[in-house]
């Protein structure tokens, strides 16, 4: 069987499997007809459309890594490993990386995609379900579309339930089963709903824990291995500005990125909040 290019990407496919059956969903409850049948296509048609709005949304540019002082850094590329890691332990600040495919000295918390080939700045993680990279500047976008997504399941799977009960009461009114294939469908759709729920409200908590908290999935997965992050003790978030500004920062940075200069290691705080401090750490 050919595979058209555009669903290659398995997870493209598979998010258009969700949309498709989120729309059926919607279709075949509207079929139905019963006294539910407006208010429920008119809210999930609303949601499903934002959700779908900003999946697509999700691929606009996740950013591109900013120009810093060239000269310096066209010479520091030339600095072997060995120099770096002896400059390093003699420096208030963490020392930036070499990208050798895009042959750049990468901001503080850039990392290359080997999926997308080029380095992307504040990297979070390369996203299958959307099929490119989620960074700095696209990052609010995929959490509101998490958000329209889990809203979209569990509304829909609340509205199923509310069906169910409808049919049930018709049935005990007319003493017949003639609704089966209603209820097969309904509790189809239903545990589809309910699958994607979990996981995309799974993901939509995590990535609420990681803006309030001012990190990005691959440093909150990878601290042992990030040269910047090993600098600093080991429950210090050196990017972690207080609950505002970290939210400002994703939300309403008015697709400006920032230089994301770490704090001199001699000026740390210890850090207190909902998730790290002293007495625990969250995952
Ligand atoms: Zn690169
Ligand atoms: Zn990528």
């Amino acid at each position: 069987m050919v595979v058209p290019n555009e669903v290659k990407d398995i997870g493209i496919a598979c998010k258009r499997f969700l949309f498709t059956t989120e729309f059926s969903g919607f279709l075949i409850l509207t079929l139905f007809q019963n006294e539910l049948v407006l208010s429920i296509g008119i809210r999930l048609f609303i949601e499903a459309i934002l959700a779908a709005y900003f999946y697509i949304k999700c691929s606009d540019s996740s950013g591109s890594p900013l120009q810093g002082d060239d000269d310096l850094e066209l010479s520091q590329l030339s600095i072997s490993t060995q120099q770096r890691d002896n400059s390093q332990q003699e420096s208030q600040i963490p020392i930036r990386n070499i990208c050798q495919e895009c042959k750049i000295i990468q901001p503080f918390r850039t990392k290359h995609c080997t999926k997308c080939k080029k380095c992307i700045p504040k990297y979070d993680h390369h996203c299958f379900w959307v099929g490119g990279c989620i960074g700095e500047l696209n990052h609010r976008i995929f959490w509101l579309f998490l958000f329209f997504q889990c809203l979209l399941c569990f509304d829909s799977l609340f509205q199923f339930n509310k069906q169910l009960s409808l049919y049930s009461i018709y049935e005990e009114e007319q003493k017949d089963n003639k609704y089966q294939y209603q209820y097969f469908v309904i509790l189809l759709f239903g545990a589809i709903s309910f699958g994607f729920g979990l996981f995309t409200g799974a993901l939509l908590l995590y990535h609420t824990m990681l803006i309030v908290t001012g990190q990005t999935t691959w440093e909150h997965t990878k601290r042992d291995k990030i040269t910047y992050l090993k600098f600093y003790p080991k429950f210090y978030h050196p990017y972690n500005y207080g609950f505002i500004v970290n939210m400002k920062l994703t939300f309403f940075h008015n697709n400006k990125q920032s230089y994301w200069i770490p704090p001199q290691k001699d000026q740390i705080q210890e850090q207190c909040n909902l998730f790290d401090n002293k007495y625990y750490s969250c995952c």
